[in-house]
């Protein structure tokens, strides 16, 4: 069997919050999992989108930032060890040729074959709303970047951030305090974000240490193809700004789209996959639904409720992958972690 092709008793496609606990859940039953996910790094929407905001209803921790959650997930996770393939998408999920199994395809060509599947995918994989600029893409991961992991990666370099919405205003803001200087271009001068944030952006414009360059909107890149020089901004009127950058952050939001799951026959209401509430079972033997992409009636899109479905979805997996079998019933107190 080549590198590329796997077997176990569970595939989970997304490796946001819920994946990850699942990961966990299930293997606390003893059924091995290997976690898919189209992003270079685990997290979901905790890592893409809010890293460093704080949680405040996360039972037991009563304020946990995003990506700190995520750190303990991983953790937890580690006692079952699970398979990560991330920066790779599930194209294709079928019947495999064997019995009740399935046979899932990732984007780099992994194939994995498993008892059971859990679709953890969200709102579907994350893609960036580009802006249409030619030649983005050569700067893409070099001077353009659509979400922010670590922000000391920008400390000390001239950043221009488009947008007016939450991402674009408290990036702008965090930001201020290590960039060498951040440029936020919006095509309004009113912004779309928590009037807090937006309070705090103008007081940083107002001591010089944001430029707001409003009503403007993002028209063209220069540099080398490989390493970007400036950005050029024009307003309603066609009069062009040369703002000079380092990095770009277009914050235009992320487009989520289910993608290939809208293919694979899966009963789906509004983008969502339905499901039994009580298992998470989709229409498919052997197919779970969990977290945000999820629904049923009364469904609340929150973590929390992402891992009891986890947890559901785990104990009603069991009997298909142990066949014939009884599972007793324990509690996490009573049997520990395996070492
Ligand atoms: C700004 C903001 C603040 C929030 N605050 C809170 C809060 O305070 N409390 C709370 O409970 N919730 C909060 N939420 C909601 C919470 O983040 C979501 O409920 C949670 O992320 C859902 O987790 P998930 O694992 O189901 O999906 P996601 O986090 O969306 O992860 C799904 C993953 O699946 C991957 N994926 C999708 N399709 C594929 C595919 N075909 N192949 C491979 N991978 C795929 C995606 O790339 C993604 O990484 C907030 C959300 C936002 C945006």
């Amino acid at each position: 069997m080549s590198i590329k092709n796997h077997k176990c008793d569970v595939a989970i496609i997304g490796a946001g919050p819920v994946g990850l606990f699942a990961a966990f859940q299930f293997g606390m039953l003893g059924m091995k999992a290997h976690i898919v996910d189209t992003l270079a790094v685990a997290g979901g929407q905790c890592t893409a989108l809010y890293p460093e905001k704080p949680i405040y209803d996360i039972p037991g921790y009563p304020r946990i930032d995003a990506a700190e959650l995520i750190e303990r997930l991983i953790e937890q996770a580690a006692a079952v060890d699970p398979v990560y393939h991330l920066g790779q998408q599930v194209v294709a999920l079928a019947k495999a040729d064997a019995g009740d199994r399935w046979r899932l395809e990732t984007s780099t060509g992994t194939v994995i074959d498993a008892r059971i599947v859990v679709v953890a995918a969200g709102a579907g994989a994350f893609g960036p709303n580009r802006p249409p600029l030619p030649g983005i893409e050569d700067y893409e991961g070099k001077g353009v970047h659509y979400m922010v992991l670590r922000r000391q990666d920008f400390a000390g370099k001239r950043v221009v951030v488009a947008g007016g919405g939450d991402s674009a205003v408290d990036w702008a803001v965090s930001l201020a305090e290590v960039a060498e200087k951040v440029s936020v271009v919006h095509r309004r001068a009113k912004f779309r974000a928590a009037p807090e944030s937006v309070n705090r952006l103008h007081a940083l414009a107002d001591e010089g240490r944001i430029d707001l360059v409003v009503p403007y909107q993002l028209a063209g890149l220069e540099g080398d193809g490989e390493t970007l020089r400036a950005v050029i901004v024009t307003d309603l009127d066609g009069n062009s700004r040369r703002l000079e950058a380092d990095i770009l952050l277009p914050f235009y939001g992320l487009a989520m789209s289910l993608g290939p799951i809208a293919d694979w026959g899966l009963n789906l209401d509004h983008h969502h996959i339905v499901v039994d509430p009580a298992t998470c079972l989709t229409n498919y033997d052997g197919i779970f639904a969990i977290g945000d992409i999820a629904t049923y009636p009364g469904k609340l899109k929150l973590i929390l409720t992402g891992f009891a479905e986890a947890a559901a979805a785990a104990h009603a997996a069991w009997p298909m992958v142990f066949e014939g079998q009884e599972l007793h019933f324990e509690y996490s107190t009573t049997k520990g972690v395996p070492e």
